[in-house]
Formats: C-alpha cells, structure tokens, sequence
C-alpha cells in the first residue's frame, strides 16, 4: 500500500474515531507475531517490524512499524492545525 493511501486511511479513522486522536500511553516494539495492523488492516509479518500500543482509549492495537510512524505523523499534523476534538 502506498503511505499516500494509508495517510488517507488514517485521517479517515482519526476522524471517525476509529483510532484514538492521542498518543499511545505505552508502546513496544518488536518482530512482528501475526496481529493485525490497525492502520492498513493486514496481518503484520514475523519479518516486519511490529508496534503494540497501549492506546488512549487503553486499548491494544498492533501496527506496522511504518504504519504507526505514519499515524504518528498525522496526529502531529491535526494538532498543528487544530483540528477538531482537541482542545
Ligand atoms: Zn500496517
């Protein structure tokens, strides 16, 4: 999938919910043990960098390592612009 497309995904999760606005209370980092990626919604390989976050919300989720950089980067950028849900 091209970052494009999932920057596109993100920001349509960001904006529905779907995936917490805040930043991860806790993550870790590892090799990837066959979750599903939160972002992209493909399984994350043994060979592929996976990111476990405790969320905002507390729940789990599972990223790609590009993925959640990604998703990092697109938080940063609605809380630049101000967007809407932060105070
Ligand atoms: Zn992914």
């Amino acid at each position: 999938m091209e970052p494009q497309e999932i920057r596109l995904r993100i920001r349509e999760r960001l904006t529905s919910g779907e995936l917490p606005r805040d930043h991860p209370q806790q993550t870790w980092v590892g090799y990837g043990t066959g979750q599903t990626c939160a972002v992209c919604g493909e399984t994350i390989d043994r060979e592929e960098t996976e990111v476990e976050a405790q969320s905002a919300d507390d729940k789990f989720r599972y990223y790609h390592g590009p993925c959640f950089q990604l998703l990092t980067e697109e938080r940063f950028s609605r809380s630049r612009s101000g967007g809407p849900g932060l105070a």
